[in-house]
């Protein structure tokens, strides 16, 4: 783990406390705000993720909060915008100033709304939200306004090589109780999202000479497979459980179009993503020609991306990943501006989230009248130990452990012992048989 501690002047490192009495932290209410004094950057790979968290240290010796601002793919800029940008302008602010210090911050850097940026507000902004938890001794989903629901409806992955393995696995996820599965097949010869063929050597041959070496994917024979897969499982499964489908943006719109139609008679709980944020134009086409429901957008950074989506009624789910739009305090806002249209959110939780990220998730799932469903992901034993408190799953839900802010800490020296493998994750290396590049 790199730890590296911006400090206000004069000031020394806080010792990183355990759960504060309960008498203590009462004390504290009335009392003016803390201060920030120290941004530090944390960095761990316990799983296969490069998690960024950040933790925000107090005037007040022990009282600290932590954030998500986890950006597998590019972590070092994350750590760079908060060390030498975000950290220093708010040094010395009051910690209670949430909706001020988040206005300031992304008006700061004059140019706004990038993932970089966003990721780094909202390690800053979940850790004030955690503080003031902490402050109130409440949990922050009672600050957000209260529970609306007693645990947060989690769906599984399946996936598989074979239709039949997809199946199985599907069968396996029932048989714990849960209700909504995203399925997800491969292609034979080809890779694919979610799932993929053990090898494209089969294929390799099609391709014209020169091409650069790759994977190779192909929208059609995806599109092909993935009807085929519906298919069977409704054949053999019925339609009591939910099953969910994620497109990730690869296959041109007009194949989107068909494949929404094409899938209506196995009624999906959702088709995920069918177009990429800079085809968003095309939804307004889809709602008009399919009932398939529609959840799009874990790679939406700007909110121009979402707007129209939502108060045209174009899509059904939201699904942004919360610390990519700037933190919890951007997405309640995001929730509320949906529940008008009755669009229910989704937000995106696979592995990339770090376990901080999923406990903000959940305290808005719970909060949220428009929840729809939440993205579930195991939490292994080494992200438990660096993360003590985070998320229960039980039975397909999801539960929060009540304690005040996010409930959830982490464990420095733990996390010490998983440092970065690598400096963070590339994507993108997946080409057309022709040799062109492949969204992933
Ligand atoms: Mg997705």
């Amino acid at each position: 783990m790199n730890r590296r501690t911006l400090l206000q002047s004069g000031a020394g490192l806080l010792s990183a406390g355990g759960p504060l009495a309960a008498a203590q932290q009462a004390a504290r209410r009335g009392m003016p705000s803390p201060k920030i004094k120290a941004v530090r950057v944390l960095m761990t790979q316990p799983a296969g993720s490069q998690l960024v968290v950040v933790k925000v240290e107090t005037s007040e010796p022990g009282l600290y909060g932590i954030g998500c601002a986890t950006h597998q793919e590019r972590p070092h800029a994350v750590a760079a915008a908060i060390e030498q940008h975000i950290g220093p302008y708010i040094l010395g602010r009051n910690c209670d100033d949430i909706e001020d210090i988040w206005q300031s911050v992304y008006v700061a850097s004059y140019f706004r709304s990038g993932v970089t940026l966003n990721n780094a507000l909202s390690g800053i902004d979940g850790a004030l939200w955690d503080i003031l938890g902490k402050r109130l001794n409440a949990p922050v989903y009672q600050l957000l306004g209260g529970k609306a629901r007693a645990a947060a409806t989690l769906y599984a992955h399946a996936s598989g090589k074979e239709i039949e393995e997809v199946e199985e696995r599907v069968r396996e996820w029932m048989a714990k109780g849960y209700r909504h599965v995203r399925v997800q097949v491969a292609t034979p010869g080809y890779t694919g999202y979610g799932a993929s063929a053990a090898t494209s050597a089969g294929v390799q041959g099609m391709r014209p000479s020169g091409v650069i070496p790759s994977p190779v994917y192909e929208p059609t024979p995806y599109v092909n497979r993935t009807l085929k897969m519906f298919e069977h499982l409704r054949n053999k499964l019925g339609f009591d459980v939910e099953l969910l489908h994620d497109v990730h943006e690869r296959v041109p719109p007009s194949q989107a179009l068909q494949l929404g139609r094409l899938l209506e008679p196995y009624r999906l709980f959702f088709m995920e993503d069918p177009f990429a944020p800079e085809d968003v134009g095309w939804f307004q086409v889809m709602r008009q020609q399919t009932s398939t429901p529609i959840a799009m957008g874990e790679l939406f950074v700007n909110r121009n991306e979402w707007l129209n989506l939502v108060s045209n009624r174009w899509i059904d789910f939201i699904r942004c990943h919360i610390s990519a739009i700037g933190g919890l305090n951007m997405a309640r806002k995001v929730a509320n501006l949906c529940e008008f249209f009755n669009v229910r959110t989704a937000w995106h939780g696979p592995g990339n989230v770090s376990a901080v990220g999923h406990a903000v998730n959940l305290h808005l799932d719970l909060a949220t009248t428009n929840f729809g469903i939440q993205e579930q992901n195991f939490f292994e034993d080494p992200v438990r130990e660096v993360f003590p408190g985070a998320p229960e799953i039980r039975d397909g839900y999801m539960y929060a452990n009540d304690k005040p802010g996010f409930g959830i800490d982490i464990n420095e020296r733990a996390a010490a012992k998983f440092p970065y493998k690598t400096p963070g994750n590339n994507r993108g290396i997946e080409r057309r048989l022709d040799g062109s590049v492949q969204r992933p």
